[in-house]
């Protein structure tokens, strides 16, 4: 019997995945869309990557993220912090030049982007844990104590 449902395949579902398949505890993984990664995707065009989701993060003030990245041994980079960068806030806005180091300063990057990260974690846990294309519509507890989950 599975002892824990996780609603939701992304980089917390998959990391909260990842610490209980360690332990041995039975689990399930029900994610809505036909991939895993949620917010995250990155963009592999003949090997360059872009993140299109979440991209940098701050080893100075961001710990649990910075930890988790460093445990898992995946490699970084220091955003490139030269020159100019290019703001698009909105659709409705026009672009604008900004100092790239008053952005993104003394953040750091994934090496192949984000997803990285996202397949460590994925590759931690078995497929027969994961369902894909499963949108949970209701989480019901029975009288009896039982939970009934409807997809
Ligand atoms: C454009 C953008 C840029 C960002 N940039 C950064 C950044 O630079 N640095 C940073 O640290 N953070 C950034 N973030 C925030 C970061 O993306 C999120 O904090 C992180 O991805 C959240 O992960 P999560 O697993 O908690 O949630 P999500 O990634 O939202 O995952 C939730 C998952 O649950 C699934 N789900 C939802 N409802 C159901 C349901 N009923 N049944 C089954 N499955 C369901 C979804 O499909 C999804 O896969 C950015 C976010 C965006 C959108």
């Amino acid at each position: 019997m599975t002892k824990v449902l996780i609603i939701g395949g992304g980089v917390s579902g998959l990391r909260l995945g990842s610490l209980l398949a360690k332990e041995d505890i039975s689990f399930k993984i029900l994610e809505s869309r036909e991939r895993v990664g949620g917010r995250v995707l990155t963009h592999n065009q003949d090997n360059n990557y872009f993140d299109l989701g979440p991209t940098w993060f701050w080893p100075d003030t961001e710990k649990t993220i910075t930890n988790l990245i460093t445990e898992l041994n995946i490699p970084t980079i220091e955003q490139y912090n030269e020159g100019f960068s290019l703001l698009e806030l909105s659709k409705h806005q026009t672009p604008k030049y900004v100092e790239a180091n008053e952005l993104n300063n003394k953040s750091r990057r994934i090496v192949g982007g984000i997803s990285a990260l996202v397949n460590v974690l994925k590759d931690s846990i078995s497929p027969s844990n994961i369902e894909l294309n499963k949108k949970v519509t209701s989480v019901i507890k029975n009288k009896n104590g039982t939970i009934t989950v409807d997809t």
